[in-house]
């Protein structure tokens, strides 16, 4: 489940399957996972993105198998490296049947609008927003079904252009009741995928999983231009964040063994 939930933060659901299948395979609990090397995980995360990821997990499985036991309560949870508030609650509610809502943006939109009366969640605080939501689930008979029920919801027919006429909750719906009062869109522009440090980041790693080794003049001519004049810093980041390691004059993927 947290290998799931930490899987899917930021890759595809698609990408996500297969790569899910062959680790649980590979290692199928915590203590397997723990006793892996480095780089090991790395390559086994190779195609999914965010790579900072694999170390948490990594390290998360260190964690629980040291502790002996696996947390169940969402503040243990967000205590393992690379847990945060969704992915706690998330396994909380589907692995142990607690009533807290994992909250992303489908469940958020569709809670904003029938609790609240909002378009969306975002002129909300999230404190409160958490309070209701969790209310709402601890009202139900069976919170895992209920918290699965508003995902599905949020993602086939609260959808950011609503379909109202085919919604099971549209009587009790707090946005729908006051006539769907729009927000104010907020415009925001993103730099083209290309220019982000994240792919840079992404490709000097698919180099090193490649290769084994790079050093600096490898690593500045797979980067397109604009990236090139930082690419032994992006590479000294990735050995901050336990993602590479130095290796004389470049660069390698880490060799870590020890469990
Ligand atoms: S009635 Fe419309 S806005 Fe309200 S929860 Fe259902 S789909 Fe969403």
């Amino acid at each position: 489940m947290l290998v799931a939930e930490v899987m899917l933060q930021q890759t595809q659901v698609a990408r996500v399957l297969p790569a899910y299948v062959a680790w649980v395979a590979r290692w199928p609990s915590a203590q397997a996972l723990a006793a892996a090397s480095r780089a090991e995980v790395l390559r086994a995360w190779a195609g999914l993105g965010y790579n900072r990821r694999a170390v948490a997990l990594h390290e998360a499985a260190r964690a629980i198998a040291a502790a002996g036991t696996f947390p169940d309560q969402v503040e243990a949870l967000q205590r393992l490296p690379g847990v945060g508030p969704y992915t706690a609650r998330a396994v909380a509610c589907f692995a142990f049947g607690t009533p807290v809502m994992p909250v992303d943006t489908n469940v958020g939109r569709v809670l904003a609008r029938h609790i609240f009366g909002h378009e969306s969640a975002r002129v909300l605080g999230r404190r409160p927003f958490l309070q209701a939501a969790d209310g709402w689930l601890r009202s139900a008979a069976e919170p895992r079904e209920a918290a699965l029920a508003v995902m599905d919801l949020g993602a086939l027919v609260c959808r950011p252009t609503p379909h109202c006429d085919l919604c099971p909750v549209s009587a009790h719906c707090r946005w729908q009741a006051a006539g769907c009062p729009p927000e104010p869109n907020r415009a925001r522009s993103e730099p083209p995928f290309e220019r982000t440090v994240r792919y840079a980041r992404g490709r000097l790693l698919a180099l090193l999983r490649e290769r084994g080794r790079v050093t600096a003049e490898e690593a500045s001519l797979t980067l397109p231009p604009w990236h090139r004049p930082r690419a032994s810093a992006y590479l000294d980041a990735l050995v901050r964040d336990g993602l590479a390691e130095p290796d004389g004059s470049g660069w390698r993927l880490p060799e870590l063994t020890e469990g």
